[in-house]
């Protein structure tokens, strides 16, 4: 398998023989309250991945208006997947839960820089950063520039 990872207990695992579509870096104030501070993660489609193990959903509302479908471990309360409904077929991974995150080098997506934390720095490597939520038509059009 190209990638794999799991969560910090161990009883969640997934595995990938894809790279991801895209990198993203997400300042938003839901990840701040979900991850600590932000979020780095990696985009995948639906299909290319696969997971075993528990999973317990907690659904919020993202900046598009629409549900952010969120999976956690039940264990120890990893976030294992988000799935935005407003995108459909994607899933993000949060980085950590890769095995060896330090393959991934650069972020090519960074959103919601509006609601930044101060002590977080630009993104200078970032492809493309967004203010706010920058989702559906932004990121769709973002899609079509990795095709
Ligand atoms: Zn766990
Ligand atoms: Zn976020």
């Amino acid at each position: 398998m190209r990638h794999s990872g799991g969560c910090h207990c161990g009883s969640w695992n997934f595995e990938t023989n894809h790279d991801p579509m895209f990198l993203y870096q997400c300042n938003c104030e839901s990840c701040r309250k979900l991850n600590g501070s932000y979020s780095l993660g990696a985009c995948y489609k639906e299909d290319e991945f696969v997971c075993s193990g528990p999973e317990v959903d907690y659904d919020y509302q993202g900046g598009s208006g629409e549900l952010m479908k969120t999976r956690f471990c039940p264990t120890c309360h990893v976030r294992l997947t988000v799935r935005p409904q407003v995108l459909p077929e994607l899933v993000f991974i949060p980085l950590g839960n890769f095995a060896n995150p330090n393959q991934f080098q650069k972020i090519d997506l960074e959103i919601w820089t509006g609601t930044k934390l101060d002590i977080v720095h630009d993104q200078t490597r970032a492809g493309l950063s967004v203010s706010d939520s920058g989702t559906a038509e932004r990121i769709t059009k973002f899609l079509e520039t990795l095709r």
